[in-house]
């Protein structure tokens, strides 16, 4: 093992600043409550959009999405109107392992698929197709399957049969940590770093089983805190002084109470049209089109020259870009305000992908979780799923205040990147 400092990230997906503070003082995080109490513990700005496919880009190379290209889960081909799911070669920035000068260990971040030869190990997250293209190098293939990894839970099982859903989320976890121990001691690497998701599905699923201590589920949801806490504590036992630690995460979460539709709204009120007959989808968009949206809550206006049919001129833009504001900043359901903030693309994205940027990007405000599909009959429905991601709401912990002395009062993802960078170069 090399005698350089060594620099250790943990990733907590979607795991709220203020989640983590409760788990730590009730006791269900020892490890964490005693690294928050020697370190640094801020709340930290998730991406906007507050999805992890933005967020973990931004994270790992330190750039906004106007610089990294990656606006969300799903994109539009160029002169298509239609979908393609950006990945790991899509990404326009270094990831901080391409500058690091030693070996680095990269497990499950998300948006990393498929992986590329680098010096050290990559093994990608969420979402991973195929496993032979998720692991670098592929001499590690054999001992992965030998631990039993899983490069994601199943989430479709949630729907239909939770306990087994459960055993999945469990099992996976069980094997990521099995794998971390086997690349950390056969290794000499300089960067670690470790995601774990399985936080990310068990919040979109059992929010009620967190808040309701009588829910079925309620000690499963503390239970897997609880053994991400002993994972932390196998971890900083192994830490030498000079070593850095950095656990974050990419966005928040809260209780889900309702799903609202955008472009059911953007059809309605004569933005969004579709060819005459045709099924509800971006391809057959009619010319009509004004404005259309993408998940989770993105909107473009269809502006001629830059999409096939576009039909908004340059000349007409801003009028259409107020008239959108006015029609969702006044936007309300059961009497409750629906969007809690309008951003325009300049103002949140700088970069030379700007032009690839969506216009307008939608936050909610509480309760709220828009959606970009097109085929919903209704604005607002209850949905299968019972917590949604929020904005701000991530959190930094840094066990080495010394290293966050130049962080910014109120950081944002992108801050976390560059500490990150300048650990490791
Ligand atoms: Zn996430």
């Amino acid at each position: 093992m090399s005698a350089n400092p060594r620099t250790i990230i943990i990733g907590l997906d979607g795991v709220p600043f203020g989640m983590l503070k409760a788990f730590a003082d009730a006791g269900v995080m020892p490890c964490t409550r005693a690294i928050i109490r020697d370190g640094f513990f801020t709340p930290m700005q998730s991406s906007i959009p507050e999805v992890s496919s933005v967020a973990w880009p931004s994270i790992i190379t330190g750039h906004n999405p106007g610089q990294h290209g990656i606006f969300g889960f799903v994109d539009m081909i160029p002169d298509s109107y239609k979908f393609r799911f950006p990945n790991f070669k899509d990404l326009k920035a270094e990831p901080f392992w391409n500058l690091c000068s030693g070996q680095a260990v990269i497990v499950n971040v998300p948006s990393t698929y498929p992986v590329r030869p680098m010096n050290g190990v990559h093994i990608s997250g969420f979402v991973s197709i195929d496993f032979e293209k998720s692991v670098y190098p592929q001499s590690l293939l054999l001992e992965l399957r030998k631990l039993d990894y899983r490069l994601d839970v199943d989430a479709r099982k949630a729907h239909t049969a939770m306990d087994e859903f459960l055993q999945d989320v469990d099992k996976s976890l069980t094997a990521r940590i099995k794998a971390h121990q086997f690349l950390w001691d056969n290794y000499d690497w300089q960067v670690f770093m470790l995601v774990f998701t399985g936080t990310d599905r068990l919040m979109h699923f059992l929010w009620d089983a967190y808040e309701d201590p009588a829910h079925k589920h309620h000690d499963f949801f503390l239970d897997h805190f609880k053994k991400i806490d002993q994972a932390i504590a196998e971890i900083t036992a192994k830490l030498t002084a000079p070593d850095s630690l950095i656990i974050l995460s990419d966005h928040g979460f809260e209780k889900l109470e309702k799903e609202v539709y955008v472009n059911h709204l953007l059809a309605s009120e004569g933005f969004l049209a579709f060819e005459q007959g045709a099924e509800p989808k971006p391809v057959n968009m009619a010319s009509a089109t004004k404005a259309f949206a993408l998940d989770p809550a993105r909107l473009y206006i269809n502006q001629k020259g830059k999409f096939q049919a576009g039909s908004v001129s340059e000349a007409d833009k801003s009028a259409c870009l107020a008239d959108l504001e006015q029609l969702f900043s006044s936007l309300e359901i059961d009497g409750r305000k629906v969007i809690k903030h309008i951003y325009r693309k300049q103002d949140i994205y700088a970069g030379p992908h700007l032009n690839s940027a969506p216009d307008l990007v939608l936050l909610a405000d509480t309760g709220f979780n828009l959606k970009g599909a097109m085929t919903s009959k209704q604005l607002a429905a209850k949905g299968p799923f019972t917590g949604k991601h929020t904005y701000p709401d991530a959190f930094l912990l840094v066990n080495n205040k010394d290293l966050t002395a130049d962080l910014s009062e109120n950081p944002c993802v992108t801050d976390a990147g560059k500490l990150i960078k300048s650990c490791v170069s």
